[in-house]
């Protein structure tokens, strides 16, 4: 099949907050040593930040290093941590409150900002245009481009195709986008990822990767429940009853909304464990329902 060939310095892969960073990043250095470079990030969401779960706590470190007056800039970290707490669910009503000494370290969220990902993502985005970089959402790069055992780039993938595969009259074949470097940036158990991984062997001598269904949901909740800023996680029932592991956590972020969600670790035994279930029980307790 005869395919456009457009070439580029770099092509990037997935415009997760990974992407997106070293795209402004490339573009930064690139600024900076007086060099004119041709980046192109493909997406394959319809826009920026359409396939980023939103509701998260993060750091502002990589932000500082990137931006250092994102403040100034308009960067959607509108809502600093206040508080953390941290709960062990007992049962179906009852909980303990961790003291806040007892609390392991990673889980202190002093500083941390509760922001929407996906607004992040498309502040991000905003960025990399503005420092030159083209990017393409709409497109998945479908495949690798290899040749001689060396990455060439990727190919994006065919439109207008019907479901039994056959061509429709809107076909149009993907495009190969080559580049000097290409770098993969699609989040967890990504399809390239795993060829290159599998076809490299990146993952010799590695611990296997571990996995977990996180389930999310943004509520709006009574303002005089709201305490923007508060951070809550737990765990406990109603996993422990079937033996699996997991947590939940409840952001109280800007608007009156919170971020609720829990995450089931995939190493349940138990095959009726249902995450979605589970988190239906566990949206019933106390611990979420007094809190928001
Ligand atoms: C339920 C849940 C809660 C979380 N909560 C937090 C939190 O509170 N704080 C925190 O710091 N982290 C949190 N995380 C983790 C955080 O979301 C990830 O660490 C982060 O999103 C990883 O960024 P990334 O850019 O590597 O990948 P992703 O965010 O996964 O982005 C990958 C992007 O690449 C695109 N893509 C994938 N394949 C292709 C392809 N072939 N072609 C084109 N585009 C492609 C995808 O559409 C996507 O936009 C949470 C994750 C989950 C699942």
């Amino acid at each position: 099949m005869q395919r456009d060939v457009m070439e580029y310095d770099v092509v990037i892969v997935g415009a997760g907050p990974s992407g997106l960073s070293t795209a402004c990043r490339i573009m930064q250095l690139a600024q900076e040593a007086g060099q004119e470079l041709a980046v192109c990030l493909v997406e394959k969401g319809s826009e920026i930040g359409a396939h980023i779960l939103s509701g998260a706590v993060i750091e502002d470190r990589a932000m500082n290093e990137l931006f250092p007056d994102w403040k100034e800039m308009g960067a959607p970290l509108n809502t600093a941590v206040t508080g953390d707490e941290v709960y062990f669910l007992t049962s179906d009503e009852k909980s303990v409150k961790t003291p806040h000494w007892a609390i392991p370290k990673p889980m202190h969220n002093d500083g941390n900002y509760i922001v929407s990902l996906g607004n992040v993502c498309r502040w991000l985005g905003e960025q990399a245009e503005a420092l030159g970089v083209e990017i393409y959402p709409g497109f998945p790069a479908a495949s690798l481009i290899i040749e001689d055992d060396v990455v060439k780039g990727v190919v994006t993938g065919d439109m207008g195709v019907a479901e039994d595969g056959s061509e429709k009259d809107s076909f149009m074949p993907g495009m190969e986008l080559r580049a000097k470097y290409t770098v993969f940036a699609e989040g967890c158990r990504g399809h390239l990822g795993k060829e290159l991984i599998s076809r490299f062997n990146l993952d010799a001598g590695k611990d296997p990767q571990h996995y977990g269904i996180g389930i999310k949901e943004l509520w709006d909740i009574d303002p005089s429940k709201h305490q923007e800023g508060l951070v809550l996680h737990g765990a406990g029932w109603p996993l422990s009853e079937s033996n699996s592991t997991g947590g939940f956590f409840l952001y109280h972020t800007e608007n009156n909304q919170v971020v609720v969600g829990l995450i089931t670790d995939l190493s349940y035994s138990n095959p009726h464990v249902s995450p979605f279930d589970e988190f239906q029980r566990m949206k019933h307790h106390s611990c979420a329902t007094d809190t928001s």
